[in-house]
């Protein structure tokens, strides 16, 4: 008899599933429709940075943009485009805004590689030539700009991105809060997700959409530089890229039309006068 009562009770306690409350529908991202620019940072003939073995910093992100691509395409982000431009520093700039304002796209996240001033360069000889390094500082960093006509959003996806890579064994570093970096110094807005303000930077503020630039890990560290180049590491850092991606687009594209239509009212309001 007991036996049978507990048979019982645990009957009553597994609710058949069409008999279960419907749950309000969660955001979940149209992904067909969500198109993300991969900027790479710099041009072939501009190549930034230079790491510690000499090599420049366009090839870094490149290869992690093209990684990058790969995971969100695999995933179904199918208007996913790496962006590339040609030409010299400043020319090149311009062309990159004025090509990824035009283009469609609901995210603009810029793929650089970081190296220190050259106050902290120090030498050593590598390939037979001498070449600038310092192992001072590692990791990555996350920066948006206030001058970004979409703020809100982009600080959004900033933090998003910053918490996907913190499970993936990825600390952010931070060095720019320190009176040591002189004008480089900049404000920490997110400690915990690591992400700081840099407003002035031409491809957060001119960029008509949500605007993110991840500077991926130090490459003139040799250690990091090392490391930069693996699979396994550009393999980490996709993998939280595409994490914060889908967070977004959820948020910012939903598949359900009504928590589109409330989306698209909020933010067709205007602004209360200040
Ligand atoms: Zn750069």
């Amino acid at each position: 008899m007991r036996l049978r009562l507990a048979l019982l009770a645990l009957l009553l306690m597994q609710v058949p599933a069409w008999a279960q409350e419907p749950k309000p529908e969660a955001p979940v991202c149209d992904r067909a429709n969500f198109r993300v620019i991969l900027d790479v940072g710099h041009s072939f003939q501009s190549g930034g940075a230079l790491s510690a073995r000499g090599v420049s910093e366009y090839e870094f992100n490149l290869g992690l943009a093209t990684r990058i691509e790969r995971e969100l395409l695999d995933a179904g982000f199918a208007k996913t485009v790496v962006l590339v431009t040609e030409g010299k520093a400043r020319p090149s700039l311009a062309a990159r805004v004025a090509k990824a304002n035009r283009m469609p796209a609901q995210l603009f996240l810029s793929i650089h590689h970081d190296s220190v001033p050259n106050w902290f360069l120090e030498t050593w000889q590598y390939g037979g030539k001498e070449r600038g390094f310092s192992d001072r500082f590692k990791g990555h960093s996350i920066f948006v700009s206030e001058d970004n006509s979409q703020l809100a959003a982009s600080l959004m996806f900033a933090r998003l991105l910053g918490n996907a890579l913190k499970p993936n064994g990825m600390e952010y570093t931070p060095h720019y809060t320190k009176a040591f970096m002189r004008n480089r110094r900049r404000i920490l807005v997110d400690a915990f997700s690591g992400v700081y303000r840099y407003d002035q930077l031409i491809v957060l503020r001119q960029i008509n959409k949500p605007s993110v630039l991840l500077e991926a890990g130090s490459i003139i560290n040799r250690d990091e530089e090392l490391a930069l180049a693996t699979p396994e590491h550009r393999a980490r850092i996709s993998a939280a890229a595409l994490d914060a991606v889908e967070k977004f687009c959820a948020l910012r594209l939903p598949k359900n039309p009504e928590l589109l239509a409330r989306r698209q009212r909020k933010e067709a309001m205007p602004l209360e006068p200040r």
